[in-house]
């Protein structure tokens, strides 16, 4: 059997009992990097385990090689670096394999950072448009575009390096909508964790007064 197991944004106490006990119990680890998840058994005080590396895409051997293991009849875990395995980290086509090789799956539910910054951020989230990265070239513009006549709130993941572009970007679009909420969540559930709920009108003066660093989630208020 296949378990996906969702771990730690960033607080360690937010790990299930249910994902401990999976990740005790289980003949292997399929995870992206076997430092940080060597780190995290380390701190769960959870005895050591083999690990599958598997970085994505590029993996398709490595997809069989789980495959034939679970065909065995050997239980493995799917744990990514942090959150839920496939959300804009590898593990889809782990999981796409398995399935289609008509094995036993079970996903837990656990962290991913972009429902904590949806629960946190006021907006209407009964609806919501989850982009993960978005696109750094091609289909940019015309996404955010988009973003004008989005009736959904929009959530979307975006890196400390690109993340003050992003948000100029975004306040150039949507001028026209400088009462449109914006909500950049950074560093959930750590210790330096910061929501900052601000404007477009603002954006760009929220934008250059805060920290540059850590973990960034943006959260965009539906149109008016
Ligand atoms: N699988 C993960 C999940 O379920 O949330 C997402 C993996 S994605 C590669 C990593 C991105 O998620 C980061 O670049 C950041 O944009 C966002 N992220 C992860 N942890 C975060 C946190 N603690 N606070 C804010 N955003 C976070």
């Amino acid at each position: 059997m296949l378990s996906i197991i969702p771990t730690p944004i960033g607080n360690l106490k937010d790990i299930t009992i249910r994902a401990k006990e999976m990740l005790a119990a289980c003949d292997a680890i399929i995870c992206e990097d076997t430092r940080v998840t060597g780190q995290l058994l380390k701190l769960l005080e959870l005895p050591k385990k083999e690990f599958i590396s598997f970085h994505g895409y590029t993996d398709e051997g490595k997809a069989d090689y789980i495959v034939q293991r679970l065909q065995k009849g050997e239980h493995l875990c799917l744990v990514s670096d942090a959150g839920t395995p496939g959300i804009s980290d590898p593990g889809y086509i782990v999981v796409s394999r398995v399935r289609a090789a008509g094995l036993q799956i079970e996903a837990l539910p656990g962290p991913s950072a972009f429902l904590v910054a949806l629960s946190a951020s006021g907006l209407p989230i009964n609806q919501f448009l989850y982009l993960g990265f978005l696109p750094l070239k091609k289909g940019r513009q015309t996404l955010l575009q988009s973003f004008q006549s989005e009736e959904r709130t929009i959530v979307f993941y975006e890196s400390p390096h690109r993340i003050q572009k992003t948000l100029a970007e975004l306040a150039t679009v949507l001028s026209e909508q400088p009462e449109r909420v914006v909500v950049i969540a950074r560093e959930l559930t750590k210790m330096h964790e910061q929501i900052i709920y601000t404007s477009i009108s603002s954006l760009e003066k929220e934008s250059k007064e805060m920290t540059v660093k850590g973990e960034f989630t943006v959260v965009l208020g539906p149109h008016p």
